[in-house]
């Protein structure tokens, strides 16, 4: 059964209308607030909050369940698949030879992100680089290396160089042999001229196949600027979302998708380069529900 394992206070909702065959409204209205209380906690934003509870609610009251489909089995199919709807599949990500490069605000976890994809591409047997383009966050080379090499794969970068574009443009040079390459940018602490001007500019020298907004999953309301500046700016096709070893749900990821019209590709679970999943919905709808 979808969602087999909601948060508690849902279940019992819905456990509540074990045996009935129909739900009235207040069955209905119960459960869409309590979606909806899920939801917010989780840091999905209040608009699409709205929009999602909303639509559960007009099929919940105007679906007849399927014959045999007992009420409470047939708004949890509603649930979800209006949740799967917002958030749809994970980002598709062919193992072959292509460059992948990494947005997002600083702290976000960029650079863990870049290593950790690096080593889940290793494991499966491609040639990674990562190329660390960031020269604003000072120690960001250091660590960027230090984690490639926790990775066991290629790195790139130059502690004196001050141009991120010439590191960008040296750095697929230098790693013409891999065949993935990861490329780090620079983060700021707020959405700054600055920081999308520079990561135009790279943008335009690497040229991309896929370019991956990283998210903290604490992220709450300010995922849909982001998502929305960045994606402007250079295009987003996935999200990656850190931290989910944590407290936070991260419901910011379901916000940013839905505003660049994008999905989901990995999931952040701590500190260490092996430490990466991709997304798969089922999981992730729970959590934001539980
Ligand atoms: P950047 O500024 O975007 O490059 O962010 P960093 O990669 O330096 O990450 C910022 C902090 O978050 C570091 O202390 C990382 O160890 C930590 N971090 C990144 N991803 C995760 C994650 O999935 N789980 C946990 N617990 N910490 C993470």
């Amino acid at each position: 059964m979808v969602l087999d394992n909601l948060g508690s206070s849902l279940r019992g909702t819905m456990d509540k209308l074990r045996g009935k065959s129909r739900l009235d409204e207040d069955d209905v209205q119960e459960i869409v607030k309590e979606i909806q209380r899920s939801l917010l906690q989780a840091d999905v934003e209040v608009d699409l909050v709205m929009d999602l509870s909303s639509n559960i609610e007009e099929r919940a009251l105007n679906e007849e369940p399927p014959g045999g489909t007992s009420a409470r089995d047939h708004i949890l199919k509603i649930v979800y698949e209006e949740m799967v709807e917002v958030v749809g599949d994970s980002t598709e990500i062919p193992l072959e030879p292509q460059t992948i490069m990494l947005a997002g605000l600083q702290g976000s976890g960029k650079t863990t992100t870049a290593a950790k994809i690096a080593w889940w591409f290793a494991k499966k047997g491609l040639r990674p680089a990562v190329i660390q383009t960031d020269t604003f966050r000072p120690g960001s080379y250091q660590q960027a290396k230090q984690m490639a090499e926790n990775a066991e794969v290629q790195f790139y970068g130059d502690p004196d160089a001050e141009d991120p574009v010439k590191i960008a443009r040296d750095g697929l040079e230098a790693t013409e042999d891999a065949d993935v390459r990861i490329v780090d940018t620079a983060g700021r602490h707020a959405l700054e001229t600055e920081l999308i001007d520079e990561i135009e500019e790279i943008e335009r020298t690497v040229d991309p196949d896929r370019n991956l907004l990283v998210l903290d999953a604490a992220i709450g309301q300010g995922a849909k600027e982001q998502a929305r500046e960045f994606d402007d700016a250079i295009g987003i096709d996935g999200v990656t979302i850190t931290k989910l070893d944590g407290t936070a749900k991260g419901g910011g990821a379901l916000t940013a998708v839905n505003e660049t019209d994008s999905s989901i590709a990995f999931l952040g679970t701590g500190e260490t380069v092996q430490d990466i999943e991709r997304f798969e919905p089922d999981g992730f709808i729970s959590r934001l529900l539980g």
